[in-house]
């Protein structure tokens, strides 16, 4: 399969042939499709495989369809660590590139100051560590009463990293209708049982 193949608009074709990317990988292959069609994903898949393009490229797709004038968060990525939620912003940016969409990444051990001055312009798309993320929740900086689609990323990790609590905590903020796409390299029964609780009727893969 080629991107081509994939219904991908002009501005986000054009932006995966800059990153040098012919072919999907094979999450992509199966995730794009479905959800783009607005599906929940369970996605089990180690980083390497391509998970990030697998979810951040039909993100900014069904914004990009969507894209109301006002600057409420409309999609939440959930990530473990500060490094994977920089590389997750990343590529957002890249595959973005030309479309009208605005994102940002926030996680702890660093000042707030900044990144509430970006919060604060409004953002379409947010980046984020659980715990950076419920601080500015607490202070009436960031509401998730808009999101319309919610990435739970490396939620295996989540768990080894002391972090399922906080999750459930955002999970409860979230809007019961939405789309909910969930990865993680491993599926121990306690990730399992998350995983029911929070997904709808999901196309699951596993590569
Ligand atoms: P990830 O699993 O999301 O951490 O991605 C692993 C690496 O593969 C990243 O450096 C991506 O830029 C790259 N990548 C993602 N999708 C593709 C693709 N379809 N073709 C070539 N490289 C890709």
């Amino acid at each position: 399969m080629n991107f081509t193949d994939l219904n991908l608009i002009e501005p986000i074709a054009k932006a995966i042939e800059e990153q040098g990317y012919t072919n999907p990988t094979p999450i992509q292959e199966r995730s794009i499709p479905e959800i783009l069609k607005g599906s929940d994903f369970l996605g089990c898949a180690q980083t390497g495989t391509g998970k990030t393009a697998a979810f951040a490229i039909p993100i900014l797709q069904n914004l990009s369809k969507n894209k109301t004038k006002n600057n409420h968060i409309k999609a939440l990525i959930l990530t473990p660590t500060r490094e994977l939620a920089i590389q997750i912003e990343e590529n957002i940016n890249a595959y973005g590139k030309y479309l009208p969409l605005k994102q940002l990444v926030i996680f702890g051990g660093v000042k707030q100051g900044n990144q509430e001055a970006a919060l604060r312009k409004g953002i379409d798309i947010l980046v984020a560590t659980p715990g950076r993320l419920l601080d500015f929740i607490a202070q009436g900086i960031i509401s998730l009463k808009n999101i319309e689609i919610f990435v739970l990323d490396e939620a295996d990790r989540m768990l080894d990293m002391g972090f399922v609590h906080d999750v459930k905590r955002v999970i409860k903020l979230l809007p019961q209708r939405r789309q909910t796409l969930f990865f993680s390299a491993t599926m121990p029964s306690e990730i399992q049982k998350l995983a029911d609780s929070i997904l709808n009727n999901p196309v699951k893969v596993e590569v």
